[in-house]
């Protein structure tokens, strides 16, 4: 008859199929509603999966095939309640395809969609943003004042932040008439449903804006690159999220603002190497000053300081300015000194003859020994 559904159609079998045609034809069609693996759009996949199981249903009772076959679609209309006892051979299918809970899981899928897991209405909490900094080590153990520009939301200047045309109010949501929630009684091959759903048109508001701010559209917000200055205390390390309250989007439609978190990551220094609180810097010395002792300035964080090198120090030998390293932490960092023996490369004539006679005069080093093994 013309309107009816094509139950064959609709599982894409031919008039003549076997039982297991039938079964194996609605088992590929339901995978497809799985709530594990279904991505479209809900309303849609819910319309298409009881057409599916209406016609399984059907097709796979005998006496119910038969009767359709004859006389075509016959009993209650597609849109009227099938009764909870009239789909047991979906839910037994279902349960064998996908196991024990499968039918419960597409029950709630399609028909349990509570009230309270929707936002509860138009106002929200504007969103948290972050933003990367990168400082050098200076300004990290020292702090610094930093000035960005961050795009986000502020506040709409139109409505102020409401959404609503200045000189307007509210008005009850016709749809739902304030009350912010639609209750219907739906009817389903799976039986009869009372659903509650959160109202589309207020969003669970129960109010509507009158006038919605056109600058806005009625989000309350409007995007902005906004400078901020970012106060960035001494000692951060790196990787630290600093968190500017109330700094991030503004809220929708009044709503509170986020928070603004400020990452930091600390670039590589040119001259220090650093573990922890402590810094480590390489200083070329000349030969002679080693053996003879002498100063020699040394950079550190803040400047430069002089070194007081003993008569007679090994070329490998570390020194340490205690307390010059990273400050922070309770008690600050030290700077290590590693002393590196500048070999000269070119030397002029009176230079070689002077090395020459020099090293002439020097007894004769120390015989070979076993060293310690590098750490
Ligand atoms: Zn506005
Ligand atoms: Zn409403």
């Amino acid at each position: 008859m013309p309107g009816d559904p094509d139950y064959y159609a609709i599982l894409g079998v031919e008039r003549g199929a076997s039982p297991e045609e039938i079964k194996r034809a609605f088992r590929r069609l339901a995978k497809q509603f799985h709530p594990d693996t279904y991505k479209g759009d809900k309303a849609e996949a819910e319309r298409k999966f009881r057409k599916v199981a209406e016609a399984y249903e059907v097709l796979s009772d005998p006496e119910k095939r038969a009767q359709y076959d004859r006389f075509g679609y016959v009993g209650p209309s597609p849109e009227a309640d099938f009764g909870p006892r009239d789909f047991h051979r979906t839910r037994q299918a279902f349960e064998e395809f996908f196991g024990p809970s499968a039918f419960e899981e597409i029950l709630n899928l399609f028909f349990g969609q509570g009230v309270s897991s929707r936002r509860p209405g138009r106002t929200q909490r504007g969103e948290d943003l972050e933003y990367r900094v990168g400082l050098s080590l200076e300004d990290a153990a020292f702090g610094t004042r930093l000035k960005v520009t961050i795009p986000r939301q502020v506040t709409c200047a139109r409505c102020g932040g409401s959404g609503l045309t200045p000189g307007t109010g509210e008005r009850t949501c016709a749809t739902c008439r304030g009350t912010g929630q639609i209750e219907y009684r739906r009817s389903t091959v799976f039986g009869s449903f009372i659903n509650v759903r959160v109202c589309p048109e207020c969003q669970g508001v129960g109010k509507m804006p009158e006038a919605p701010c056109r600058a806005c559209a009625g989000t309350g917000r409007a995007r902005e690159r906004s400078e901020l200055e970012i106060q960035v205390p001494p000692g951060v390390d790196d990787g630290d999220r600093l968190r500017l309250a109330g700094q991030g989007n503004a809220g929708l439609a009044g709503g509170p603002p986020g928070d603004l978190y400020v990452v930091v990551e600390i670039q590589p220094h040119p001259l220090f190497a650093r573990r922890g609180q402590d810094l480590w810097v390489e200083v070329p010395v000349h030969y002679g000053t080693l053996v003879l002792g002498g100063k020699i300035r040394v950079p550190t964080l803040k400047g430069e300081d002089e070194l007081e090198i003993a008569a007679g120090t090994d070329p490998e030998e570390v020194l340490t300015l205690p307390g010059r390293g990273l400050p922070g932490g309770g008690r600050p960092g030290d700077l290590h000194i590693r002393l590196k023996v500048e070999i000269p490369k070119r030397l002029g004539r009176k230079e070689r003859e002077l090395l020459r006679e020099f090293t002439e005069s020097l007894p004769q080093p120390p015989p070979p020994r076993r060293p310690g093994l590098p750490a």
